[in-house]
């Protein structure tokens, strides 16, 4: 028996830091929602009561430090399941890039499992399920657009955005999201307006959304990594509606009106970043 999920990246149309927790977490509330740049992750069912997991990507963990793996156990433990899996991953969402990749395709491997032994699980309890193993996983169980808050885990579902392109520049180096926390200063923070970008997205208003999308890590990011920095400024220079980086970077975010001018920034960029992508959003009007 084999079973296919798509497992999108996502994207932040805003993060915002709000304080830090007794736990240690920080308290954030992030705009997100899906892309169609997608891994693959396929499911067989094994006869033995094993979880297998591989991926075709050298940055990506074959063992049970893979995202994938953690979820397959978390599910097998709750719902008391003895059968065997083995997950093959695609991995065509670039790693380490702030898009979410890891959390999706563990939030694939819930879905999937959830069909292949007919658990029957609502989407809500599967979400719930994957907050143990990542913030991000909650989201990437609905993948459609949603503001997060608590430490991402808690999904209020959100109207679709406006139609348009997104390109995205990933520049060849991977960001650790806590080493970007870790240097969190609450007080230097620059935040966005959360509440403008909603109130856009409910007016289809898609300039007013390109103007107010914000991320509150980018200066962090940019600090650590210049070039990130620079690879913001191009995409403005290029003619972006609105720019922010996605996550804790580095992959910076623009969103285009039109296929052509997509196409213009594509090019324009390829020669300073080596991985560019033109997506469309999935959650779309
Ligand atoms: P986020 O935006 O949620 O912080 P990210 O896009 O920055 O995520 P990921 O691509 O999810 O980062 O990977 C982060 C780390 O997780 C990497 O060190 C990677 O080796 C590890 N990892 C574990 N499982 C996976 C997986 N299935 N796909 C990608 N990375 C994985």
């Amino acid at each position: 028996m084999v079973f296919f999920e798509r497992a999108p990246a996502k994207i932040n149309l805003s993060l915002d830091v709000l304080g830090k927790r007794d736990d240690g977490f920080h308290e954030v509330e992030m705009i997100m929602t899906a892309i169609d740049l997608v891994d693959r992750v396929e499911l067989h069912a094994l006869s033995g009561d094993h979880i297998e997991v591989s991926a075709d990507n050298q940055y990506v963990p074959n063992d049970e430090r893979n995202l994938a793996y953690k979820a397959a156990l978390a599910f097998k433990n709750k719902y008391h399941i003895n059968n065997g899996v083995r997950i093959e991953i695609e991995k065509n969402i670039p790693v380490s890039a702030g898009l979410g990749g890891g959390s999706s395709d563990a939030a694939a491997v819930l879905r999937g499992l959830n069909q292949m032994w007919s658990v029957h699980a609502t989407l809500k309890e599967l979400a719930d399920l994957g907050e143990c193993i990542g913030s991000d996983v909650p989201f990437c169980v609905y993948s459609t657009t949603a503001l997060a808050t608590g430490h991402g885990e808690k999904i209020h579902e959100l109207v679709s955005p406006p139609f348009c392109y997104v390109v995205l520049a990933k520049p060849n180096i991977g960001v650790s999201t806590k080493t970007v926390f870790q240097k969190v200063n609450l007080d230097e923070l620059h935040h966005p307006n959360t509440n403008k970008i909603i109130q856009a997205m409910e007016k289809g208003d898609f300039a007013s959304l390109s103007s107010n999308i914000g991320n509150a890590l980018e200066n962090i990011t940019f600090c650590l990594h210049p070039n990130v920095k620079r690879i913001k400024e191009k995409m403005v220079q290029a003619g972006a509606a609105g720019v922010v980086m996605s996550g804790s970077g580095p992959t910076i975010v623009g969103l285009v009106e039109h296929y052509s001018k997509a196409k213009r920034i594509y090019n324009g960029l390829r020669g300073f970043c080596e991985e560019v992508y033109i997506v469309r959003l999935l959650d779309r009007r």
